[in-house]
């Protein structure tokens, strides 16, 4: 592993031991999943918007760099001015040059996970602006410091008891309570007033529309709208993959998003924003600008497999149902993205060098791929990407330096045993004449013994008894 990889098993390893979070996740991802359960409960429903879903995405993926080019023309006709970043350092240099031109010393943010790819906040807070999450969620993981641990529910690991205790430690006015009602209405005042006084609002885009220029963002608290509409500039981050072609391609995509999210029908608030505030218009921001994220996300696109990661509408379903995710949480992944969809585009992204355990965080169970809205073959894409790690290659930004020298040498070893008949049945025959005599636990392989039990080899091989029961070799 190198320097700067992410140990995701000593992460994984710490968060099981923690009894409350654990606790916290089976009961929050057992709610999820039921109440997604009811909303897809028709079966041939589910198939039919899944397949409209997953054509859309895949209709748009077919024709990106034509339809960047279209959202681009038709926002600036509409008075959004588009900006393209091909790293998060020049995201936030945009996104910090603006904010220095109107002198900005307060932001008020939606809900963004682009934005937490960039660590905007971070950024803005050592450029001297505060920056303030709205939504109730992201505003949580905030004041505690500590990172989303889901894409659509950020403070998903925490349970009322702790939230409460948090408000009551961050927030100057804040008594102590339980009640959820008042813990919100809390938090609600604090946002309101800084609402009325941000200089910027930056929000996230579910989806951006090509051929009107039209950003779609959906959201439930209100947050998203204040933010986009209060400020006098609004400031909107997306990745380049987020565009589709048509209006009408919005409501199959909003419908599988809210349902397969939160298992709500429609959010309370669905935002089409098209253009900032017109002459003679009472509300709306003087200037829209929309930041454009690559990312390694055109690297991703350029391989025809790798490229349906950017399918993706970003609803969280495939964490809801993954059996390692809902165990050890978001935290462990210590990414923005975590869960499934985490585990192949992280390391897509920031390299498998960094990110090479991810893709073998998963048991290969195929629950998010049925769950998927539009159809990612996630399970197919991990296998890729574990293939890569040890099998250094081009495709993959830091291919190959996952494995060390060591493993790859296993690897290697592996793979020559089980191409040869004659070298397999000699090894397995060794396997079953010493391999019980072998020490449980062994200094070199003390990480998988020391959680896993040694199996128990049979005396004799398969071969062996095929043999003896006259069942020839084919
Ligand atoms: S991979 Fe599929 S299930 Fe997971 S967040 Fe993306 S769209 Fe949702």
């Amino acid at each position: 592993m190198g320097e700067t990889s992410i140990n995701f098993a000593k992460a994984s390893s710490a968060a099981l031991q923690d009894q409350q979070l654990r606790g916290n996740f089976r009961r929050a991802m057992d709610g999820l999943m039921s109440k997604r359960a009811v909303q897809f409960a028709d079966t041939a429903e589910w198939n039919g918007v899944r397949t409209l879903g997953a054509s859309v995405r895949l209709r748009a993926l077919s024709k990106l760099p034509e339809l960047l080019e279209k959202l681009e023309a038709n926002c600036t006709k509409n008075g959004i001015q588009v900006h393209w970043a091909s790293t998060i350092d020049e995201a936030n240099a945009i996104v910090l040059s603006i904010m220095q031109r109107v002198n900005a010393k307060l932001v008020v943010k939606g809900k963004s996970m682009v934005s937490e790819e960039m660590h905007l906040n971070a950024f803005l807070e050592k450029h001297g602006i505060e920056s303030l999450e709205s939504d109730l969620g992201e505003y949580i993981v905030q004041l505690d410091e500590a990172m989303p641990s889901h894409i659509i529910m950020p403070a998903i690991h925490m349970n009322t008891k702790q939230i409460a205790h948090l408000f009551k430690q961050k927030i100057k006015e804040a008594e102590y309570t339980e009640d959820v009602a008042q813990l919100t209405d809390l938090a609600r005042r604090v946002l309101r007033k800084k609402f009325a006084t941000a200089d910027v609002g930056i929000s996230g885009v579910n989806m951006a529309v090509a051929e009107t220029g039209t950003l779609c963002l959906v959201e439930n608290e209100g947050n998203g709208r204040m933010s986009t509409t209060v400020p006098p500039v609004h400031i909107a981050v997306m990745g380049l993959e987020k565009v589709v072609e048509k209006l009408e391609d919005v409501p199959p995509v909003i419908s599988l998003l809210t349902r397969s999210a939160t298992a709500q029908p429609i959010t309370t608030y669905v935002n089409m924003i098209s253009s900032p505030r017109k002459e003679g218009e009472k509300d709306g921001p003087n200037e829209i600008h929309l930041v454009i994220l690559d990312n390694g996300r055109s690297g991703i696109y350029a391989d025809e497999e790798l490229r349906n990661t950017l399918r993706c509408i970003r609803c969280g379903a495939c964490m809801n149902h993954c059996p390692v995710y809902t165990k050890v949480g978001g935290h462990a992944y210590q990414a923005p993205y975590p869960g499934p969809i985490g585990s192949i585009l992280m390391p897509q992204v920031e390299g498998l060098e960094k990110r090479g355990e991810l893709p073998h965080a998963c048991t290969m169970c195929n629950a998010c791929v049925e769950i998927c809205p539009v159809k990612i073959p996630i399970v197919e894409i991990m296998g890729r990407l574990r293939s890569e790690a040890v099998h250094p290659g081009d495709a993959v930004r830091g291919a190959g330096s996952h494995a060390s020298k060591a493993e790859a040498m296993v690897w290697k070893g592996w793979s020559m045993t089980y191409a040869s008949p004659l070298a397999y049945q000699f090894a397995t025959a060794l396997l079953a004449k010493l391999g019980n005599a072998a020490p449980t636990s062994l200094p070199l392989l003390k990480e998988w013994t020391n959680v896993r039990a040694k199996p128990r080899f049979a005396n004799r091989t398969l071969h062996a008894l095929a043999r003896e029961k006259g069942i020839p070799d084919v």
